[in-house]
């Protein structure tokens, strides 16, 4: 073959395989997924990417108006959420907070919640991961087009940081599920997982401890900061499964807090009466 030949066909081939990457990406955008739960196709260009229409109407997602909470210092074994009207009541949050944050909650604690939660934690349900970083991802743009300015501020974090489990119970379990969602919401917002938290007591668990004291004990000092982490200045978006005292969350945001950072608690549910968050 003479060499203007050989050229022509080496253009071809490049013009081929770039047509190929473009169809493949535009086709993409239009072939269907299929919902974690129920397997049913799920149109690709429609958000959310994992859950059915039908199946994300059984979630019951808290509005804009019922998912912040407060969380204030517990230090004499009080522990309080306070229910904040996003409109009124939340102003500049970023004012160096290091005893009382605030808690988004995306969910109410219902039982096909509580399903998911307990198969993704104790029966390798991987298929949840992606369902549940995409419930929050919706309440978060949610929140974003209709809250206060102060508050859209809030959602423009820099870093993600999962709660940690401690290293006994992660080799039990194998993962850190809230790790795996962090990695999720991560590709849906662009932002950064660090893992600069670490979980030096291997507490029990919460809901096995009997009273609020025992609770309160039971979490104390139970998070060291990694320090190869630079986080002064640093927005973060601190993430849970299911917050339910609220005590170690504020354990660990505290740890964050005084490490520099600017802290906003994320927790999937709550398992709260209704009448305390
Ligand atoms: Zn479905």
């Amino acid at each position: 073959m003479s060499r203007s030949l050989e050229r022509v066909s080496g253009r071809n081939k490049k013009i081929v395989s770039r047509i190929y990457k473009g169809l493949r990406k535009s086709l993409k955008e239009f072939l269907p997924t299929a919902c974690a739960l129920c397997l049913k196709n799920i149109s690709a260009n429609k958000f959310p990417r994992n859950i059915c229409d039908k199946c994300l109407g059984k979630v019951s997602l808290r509005d804009v108006n019922s998912n912040l909470f407060f969380m204030e210092d517990p230090a004499e074994a009080r522990f309080n959420f306070k229910s904040i009207n996003v409109s009124e009541q939340f102003n500049s949050y970023y004012q160096n907070y290091t005893n009382n944050f605030y808690v988004f909650i995306c969910t109410y604690y219902d039982e096909y919640l509580k399903n998911m939660i307990r198969n993704l934690k104790f029966h390798e349900g991987l298929e949840f991961v992606p369902v549940l970083a995409d419930l929050i991802y919706l309440v978060l743009e949610r929140a974003r087009r209709c809250s206060s300015r102060e508050f859209k501020e809030v959602l423009n974090f820099d870093y993600i940081v999962p709660l940690p489990l401690h290293k006994k119970r992660f080799y039990e379990r194998g993962y850190n599920q809230v790790e795996l969602i962090a990695k999720e919401l991560a590709k849906l917002t662009g932002k950064e997982v660090i893992n600069c938290l670490v979980r030096i007591k291997n507490t029990k668990r919460q809901s096995e401890m009997k009273s609020k004291m025992e609770r309160l004990k039971n979490v104390e000092n139970a998070f060291t900061f990694n320090d190869t982490a630079v986080i002064i200045g640093k927005k973060i978006l601190l993430i849970d499964d299911v917050v339910s005292s609220g005590k170690t969350l504020w354990e660990a945001a505290s740890v964050l807090a005084q490490n520099g950072a600017e802290v906003f608690i994320l927790a999937i549910t709550g398992n709260q009466k209704e009448n305390y968050i």
